[in-house]
């Protein structure tokens, strides 16, 4: 009970009053039965000092026992109390409440011995005779030196006693109305002070359960009064609004390092000093085909199969210093740098292990490289043929002339492919750097194909072929350069003559699919090789390097290049022997 503030102030209050109470009623009964017990012994000497004078001249003549007991009975009735007249030698001479002929000599009682050396006495004891409490009272009765005897008289206590318990009894009923007013009033103004502290108790508890929820701390309290519980809420109220604002603050800063963290494209794990996963990003996820949920809480071994990780990890461990490492994920086709950083003690021995993916960079070096060969490789053959047909002129040829003229002719021709090979490199160049602005305009895609086939109709009669177009008048308009998705369609319908055989046919055409309008070149010719069909748009890729057909492999590079800058994509469809499609798509123009 005394674990509540309610009672710890209500109980020395009512503990204070009862005191108070009980200390004042033992007082007061003291002092009541002092000024009684004055009263009582001024009455008694009183009524003493009466009776002897009155019983004097009878003592003189007469002093056997019992004789005088009327006397005594006499004044006892008049005066209401007890009456003992006493030869001064203790022999009762008078009794009023007995016969005296029955009691033994008095010379020893207290008042009477006290009555005989000083004049009075009293004494308050038990009767002998009546065996109640009694207050006795005795005087000496003298005549000149003589002493002639001794009037005692007494009362019963009774009535003091009854006096007294009255009294006592009128303290304890105020002490209890006291302490019952008491607690009414610690309890009320404990309930002053409580409630407020209860209300703040009610919301603390409330925001400790809702942060562990991972809630907000909502509830600010209104004081009720001013004082030092007030102070304490508008303290508490500033408390939870900056503790709030703190989360807040720190929620952000986590969620934007979650976020960069997730956004990252770097691979990013973090392990344990046990060895199990803590925490990994989506790029890892990506990168090594695990999950997050299956992952945390597992050692690297079971988690991540990939030998060269756990190494790198246990290198790190071992020697608490960054280690790192180059491996290639063969089944993702993955090259990847992975370096691993002790995260120091504040982070409890944890590694960090971070993965940055190479393998685009790598692709950029093998292409460069291929590049640097590839055009070493098409260069070659026509310097050497140059050098041949050279050769040959200073060897005598040019001394004939119709031979001089013809090795003439083919090293223009031998020049010409040069020049066109370095144009179409340039142009390339160009346009993979972006350096070639396009103009986009709303056009008509039967423009674009019409005007493609104008310049290759001519060609594509001589090689024996027939060429088709299917391409509705209405057709939404694109937003094109309308020159350069001509060389587009050019560089196809060129193809596509080149490697038909005569007598097939080649059919060109243009549809809507959704948003986009597609074109297509269409022939019956030799088709590609379902191996070569994903590389085809690399640059100096030629299907089948053996035959002769004198392109460069450039030409659907560029090709590709310049619809992806329409925002467009350009795939195939081919069957070895029976034909190819090509297919490019543009953007309607809103
Ligand atoms: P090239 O100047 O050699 O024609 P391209 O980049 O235009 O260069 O073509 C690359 C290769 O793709 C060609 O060498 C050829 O092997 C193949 N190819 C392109 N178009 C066709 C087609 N319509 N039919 C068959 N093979 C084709």
């Amino acid at each position: 009970m005394l674990r509540s503030i309610r009672w710890r102030i209500a109980f020395p209050y009512v503990l204070l009053v009862l005191l108070v109470m009980l200390g004042l009623g033992a007082y007061l009964s003291l002092i009541i039965r002092e000024s009684y017990l004055e009263r009582l012994d001024t009455q008694l000497t009183d009524a003493a000092l009466l009776i002897s004078d009155a019983v004097t001249p009878a003592l003189k003549n007469n002093n056997s026992k019992g004789s005088m007991d009327q006397s005594a009975q006499y004044y006892a009735s008049m005066l209401g109390m007890r009456v003992t007249i006493i030869a001064p030698d203790g022999t009762v001479l008078g009794e009023s409440e007995e016969p005296s002929a029955q009691l033994d000599n008095h010379l020893t009682r207290p008042e009477v011995a006290q009555a005989l050396a000083r004049g009075k006495g009293s004494s308050i004891r038990l009767s002998n005779t009546l065996n109640i409490q009694m207050y006795y009272l005795a005087v000496i009765v003298k005549s000149g030196q003589q002493t002639l005897g001794i009037v005692r008289v007494a009362l019963p206590l009774a009535q003091v006693d009854a006096s007294i318990n009255h009294l006592q009894g009128i303290i304890m009923g105020a002490s209890a109305v006291a302490a019952v007013l008491a607690i009414l009033l610690a309890a009320l103004i404990a309930g002053r002070i409580t409630i407020p502290l209860r209300d703040l108790t009610e919301t603390v508890n409330k925001m400790s359960v809702n942060s562990l929820k991972g809630q907000r701390l909502t509830g600010t309290l209104i004081p009720r009064h001013a004082d030092e519980v007030g102070q304490l809420t508008e303290a508490f109220n500033g408390l939870a609004v900056q503790l709030q604002s703190q989360i807040d603050d720190l929620e952000a800063e986590r969620n934007k390092m979650a976020a960069v963290l997730q956004e990252m494209t770097d691979g990013v794990l973090i392990i344990a000093p046990n060895g199990k996963v803590q925490m990994l990003n989506a790029a890892a996820e990506n990168m090594f085909g695990i999950h997050l949920e299956t992952a945390v809480g597992h050692s690297v071994a079971e988690t991540i199969r990939y030998y060269q990780i756990v190494d790198l990890w246990q290198r790190c461990q071992e020697s608490g210093e960054a280690q790192s490492t180059i491996m290639e994920i063969i089944d993702k086709k993955l090259y990847l740098q992975g370096v691993a950083t002790p995260l120091g003690k504040s982070h409890s021995g944890s590694i960090l292990l971070l993965f940055q993916n190479l393998t685009r960079l790598r692709q950029l070096e093998t292409v460069r490289r291929d590049f640097i060969s590839n055009i070493s490789h098409e260069l070659r053959t026509p310097l050497a043929s140059l050098k041949a047909l050279t050769e040959t002129l200073q060897d005598g040829a040019l001394d004939d002339p119709p031979a001089a003229r013809r090795f003439l002719e083919r090293i223009e021709t031998e020049v010409d492919s040069m020049s066109l090979m370095v144009a179409e490199l340039l142009e390339l160049s160009r346009i993979e750097s972006g350096r070639v602005p396009l103009k986009l305009e709303s056009t008509r895609p039967v423009d674009i194909l019409t005007s493609a086939i104008e310049r290759l109709r001519l060609q594509a009669e001589r090689a024996g072929l027939t060429l088709t177009l299917d391409c509705p008048q209405d057709l939404p308009l694109v937003l094109a350069d309308q020159p350069r998705l001509e060389q587009v369609t050019v560089n196809l319908l060129h193809n596509a003559i080149k490697f038909t055989p005569s007598g097939g046919r080649i059919g060109i055409s243009a549809q809507v699919q959704n948003d986009l309008v597609v074109f297509s070149v269409k022939d019956t010719g030799i088709g590609i090789p379902a191996s070569d069909l994903p590389r085809i748009f690399e640059r100096f890729y030629k299907a089948d390097r053996g035959r002769a057909t004198g392109g460069t492999g450039l030409g659907l590079s560029i090709s590709r290049h310049l619809v992806e800058a329409h925002g467009g994509k350009i795939w195939v469809d081919s069957v070895e022997g029976e034909g190819s499609t090509f297919y490019y798509s543009i953007p309607i123009a809103s």
